[in-house]
């Protein structure tokens, strides 16, 4: 456990919110915005959802006060999915309360596909009442172009990413290139989406700038601004094509990990990438 808290540096600046606060006014120096998440899921006692529901409170409150263009990014199991809906619904209408007064956007993320659907119907009902609420999508599920459509109406933000969670073929694309042709076509649909209504918002979760170039070359075509979809990547992964993307022109979005509940999701960031695991292990050695 120790060598992996020490390579899981790597991927986060330290365990506190203040670690992450510190390295978000880093990015905001090269004109990278930023998203926490305080990392954790499923918990198992109410007391630790209304704690996590505080806790985004008051960072909320410490984003505003550092002066950052960062958002907060969560988990709906975090938040009590598992064990309360109707009080993870309130926290999420709660944060994205205090978030609109700072004109900002809470994130919902996508977990495994068990909670596929109530997280995009608790979104719907989200978004009905409240704009500044934003959900991710993972393109290597086959449901997802059916979800886009279901959610356009709405004008919501959308988060695209390929997808963490090792899911089954029936209901997962399985190959590497189906999965990035997918995402092609969702990106795709999500500049016309947003062609048609300014109220959309699109993020592209990925470190794949090969995958950017493309959809950034059909947003030009299209005639679209630079500003018309922002590019997110993780804290640490490719910080290279970070500051040129936003030294080119594009928004760009760390999002920020922190908390000492790391490990699932470090697990998620070795499996993406054989090449870490050997990273990891070598942090074993003295
Ligand atoms: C901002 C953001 C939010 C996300 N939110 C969610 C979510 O809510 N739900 C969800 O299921 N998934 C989420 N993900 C993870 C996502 O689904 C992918 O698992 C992850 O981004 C890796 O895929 P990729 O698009 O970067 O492409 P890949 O094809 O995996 O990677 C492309 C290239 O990027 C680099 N790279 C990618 N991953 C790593 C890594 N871990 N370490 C080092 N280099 C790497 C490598 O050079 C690789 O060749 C999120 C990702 C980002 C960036």
């Amino acid at each position: 456990m120790k060598f992996a808290r020490r390579a899981v540096r790597r991927f986060m600046p330290g365990e506190d919110a203040t670690d992450a606060l510190a390295a978000a006014a880093a990015f905001k120096r090269e004109s990278i915005a930023s998203e926490f998440t305080r990392l954790g899921e499923n918990v198992t006692t109410i007391s630790e959802v209304d704690a996590v529901a505080d806790h985004y409170l008051a960072m909320l409150d410490r984003i505003a006060a550092a002066q950052l263009d960062g958002e907060i990014s969560l988990k709906l199991t975090h938040l009590g999915l598992d064990l309360d809906e109707a009080r993870t619904q309130s926290h999420v209408e709660r944060l994205a309360d205090r978030a609109a007064g700072q004109r900002r956007i809470v994130w919902i993320d996508m977990e495994g596909s068990a909670y596929t659907e109530r997280t995009v119907a608790l979104f719907e009902r989200v978004r009905r009442s409240r704009q500044n609420v934003g959900v991710c999508l993972q393109a290597y599920l086959r449901r997802t172009a059916g979800d886009l459509q279901r959610l356009a109406p709405l004008g919501p933000a959308i988060r695209l990413v390929k997808g963490a969670y090792a899911e089954p073929a029936s209901i997962a694309f399985q190959k590497k290139n189906e999965v990035n042709l997918s995402f092609v076509a969702l990106a795709t649909a999500l500049l016309h989406m947003r062609r048609a209504d300014e109220r959309v918002r699109i993020g592209l979760g990925t470190h794949d700038v090969e995958l950017i170039q493309p959809i950034a070359d059909q947003a030009e075509a299209l005639r679209m601004p630079k500003d018309a979809f922002e590019v997110q990547m993780l804290y640490g992964i490719r910080a290279d094509h970070q500051r040129r993307l936003a030294r080119e022109g594009y928004r760009v979005r760390a999002l920020i990990g922190y908390g000492t509940a790391w490990y699932a999701w470090y697990m998620r960031r070795l499996a993406e990438r054989p090449a870490n695991v050997v990273f990891a292990l070598r942090q074993m050695l003295p």
